[in-house]
Parts: C-alpha cells; structure tokens; sequence
C-alpha cells in the first residue's frame, strides 16, 4: 500500500504510521517530494487492513498497489526518478551519455578512447573489465588490472566510470571502482547477483535479457530494490528475434511502455543492439525519439583491432555526429517540458 500523508503531517506523526507497520513486520519506506510525503509499503495489504492505517494523524489517504513490481511500479512513486551518477542525472531533462570500448585492452586504448570521449562532452565512461562472453576462449577482460586502469583514467579525465560486475566473486572490486555496476544482459536473471547490487550503496545499471519480457526485467529491478538500493537505470540493450541483418533487434516500443509502468530511468544500448557501425546512430536516434533517458555506446580509437565488439564501434567523429543529433531530438522532445 501507498500512504500518502497531509501536507501538515509531523515528523511525528509519520513515525507514528511507521512504528505501526514495523510493528505488524512491514518493510516501508518514507519518500520525500517537494510537495508531498508518503509511505511506500510493499505487501503491506497482506498483514494489515488499510482501515487501521487510514483514521491514524496526518494520513491523507491509503491507496493500494495493484502492480506485482511495489517499488520498480510508477503507481506508489513520487514522480520519476533521477538516478545521480557522479554529478550527471539519469533520468532528467538533459540526455544522459555514456561512451567508451567494449573493454580495457590497454592503457594506451584506454587514455586515447577517454580522451576523445571527455573532448566529445560526454562525462561517463563505459569500459568492460571484467567481460561476459558467449566463447570461453574469446578475449575475456583484463580483471583487476584494468580497475586500476579505470580510476587512474577517472583521475586524469575526471569521467565517471561504469563498469560491469559479471559475478558475486568479484562484486565487490568493481563496487570499489565503478561510479555506475552494470549488470549485463546475461545476468538479469542471476539473483544472487542482483541481490548483492541491491545491498550496494553505488548506482545500477540493469540490462534487458537477450530473452527477457518486459515483466521479467522489472521483477530483476525489483530484486535490486527490495534490498534498498533504489538508484537502478534500467538499459534495452536488443532482443533475440528472427531478424539475421543485426545481432539483436532493438526494442524500440518497450521504451515508452516501461516508461510508462515504472519510475526508474531508462537508457538505450544500440551497440550491442545491433552490432554494426552503420546502424548504431540510426537506432539510437530512434530510443530518443522514443524517449529514453540516455544512451550507451561501445566506441573504440581503432576498432580493427579491438579485442571485442570492433565491428559495432563508433569512430570518434561518428561520436560526435550521434551527439549532435540525438541532443537535437531530446530539445524537440522537452521544449514542452518533461517527457511525459
Ligand atoms: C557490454 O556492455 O559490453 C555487454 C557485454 O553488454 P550486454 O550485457 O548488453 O551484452
Ligand atoms: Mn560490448
């Protein structure tokens, strides 16, 4: 259940309604706008009528959550959410970037992809050191030493720096690195993965499967949520369908249609979605049309004899001319304020 409490309502008074929920062995969460409070109690229904709630000082009003998602579920959210990923707002009025190689094969690879990436204006770095990959003998990241490479690539940029955690191992070396996890495709349904991202104090980024419904990669958000942490931005990355032209189909719908039934933000991948250089900027002109918060993009100084995802690489002056468009189309898109 949301309860949602009177303008006036005290401190007290909210700590009143939330002693009675803990007492009955509810999880709940105060939420703060500007305008208004409320209590967001997941399952709360189960154990307790909304009769003994409703009559307490300073409650508004008790309004049930039908989603099956309590906290990913736009229905109990204040307004939408803005994850804050060292100092850049996912989820706002501006379009969040982030760019970078597949993975860290150098320092040399690593300082010249940053370097164009940071003169390009984007202030979030993606690299991949620790590399998810379908062949046990393909180029498999360079672990730890890359981190090192990362933050030293952070300091001399000043980039943010997402990353991806690929298993529970080795969850807490990235944590120490990244500013945004990402949780790759392959993992949105590892649950002991996404609960421990869900006790991290860092930002999640959480891919769409390959295979997965839009209810699916909800419940994985819910997974990372329901252990508090509640900066999730969620990613389509492309789906598997029939088409053989791309390596993914992206899934140009499901971005206002989750926009629509939850409040986390939601970027776009259209590297991985497509995997070629030639369809990249077409598709991710297509997210932002559609709405989405950002976009994630693989580029690469010399995409030839990159160690992965070469052939979906942007070149740096196709960085920039993605750049040029897709902030053109999100100005089009919030003249009239917010995306809806
Ligand atoms: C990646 O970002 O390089 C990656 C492996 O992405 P995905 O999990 O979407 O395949
Ligand atoms: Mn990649």
């Amino acid at each position: 259940m949301l309860i949602l409490m009177e303008q006036t309502a005290t401190l007290e008074q909210i700590q009143a309604v939330m002693a009675v929920l803990e007492g009955a062995g509810i999880r709940a969460y105060v939420q703060e706008s500007p305008v208004s409070t409320s209590i967001l109690a997941p399952h709360a229904s189960q154990a307790l009528k909304a009769d003994r709630i409703e009559p307490m000082g300073g409650v508004a009003r008790v309004v049930p959550i039908t989603s099956p998602f309590k906290l990913a579920s736009a229905d109990g959210a204040p307004g939408r959410t803005v994850v804050e990923v060292r100092g850049v707002a996912v989820g706002g009025r501006e379009l969040a970037v982030m760019a970078g190689p597949c993975g860290v094969e150098s320092r040399e690879q690593l300082f010249t992809v940053a370097r164009y990436v940071a003169e390009s204006g984007v202030k979030l770095l993606r690299a991949g050191a620790f590399k998810p990959r379908t062949s046990p003998y393909a180029f498999q990241g360079m672990g730890t030493e890359a981190l090192s490479l990362l933050e030293a690539v952070r300091r001399e940029f000043d980039l943010g720096i997402v990353t991806e955690a690929t298993e529970v191992e080795t969850f807490d070396e990235v944590e120490r690195t990244a500013d945004l996890i990402q949780l790759g495709a392959r993992n949105m349904q590892n649950f002991a993965l996404l609960k421990r991202a869900g006790r991290s104090e860092k930002p999640v980024l959480l891919k769409r499967g390959p295979a997965a419904t839009l209810e699916e990669w909800l419940f994985a958000a819910e997974y990372v949520l329901s252990e508090g942490n509640r900066n999730v931005i969620l990613c389509e990355r492309g789906i598997r369908t029939w088409s053989q032209h791309a390596r993914n189909t992206l899934d140009v719908s499901v971005i206002p249609a989750v926009r629509q039934l939850t409040h986390l933000p939601v970027i776009a991948d259209p590297s991985h979605a497509t995997g070629r250089r030639d369809l990249v900027i077409p598709c991710a002109r297509a997210a932002v049309a559609a709405g989405a918060d950002g976009l994630i993009v693989e580029t690469h100084c010399s995409p030839d004899q990159a160690l992965s995802d070469g052939p979906q690489a942007l070149l740096p002056s196709d960085l920039v001319q993605m750049l040029d468009q897709v902030q053109k189309i999100r100005e089009v898109l919030t003249q009239g304020g917010p995306v809806f």
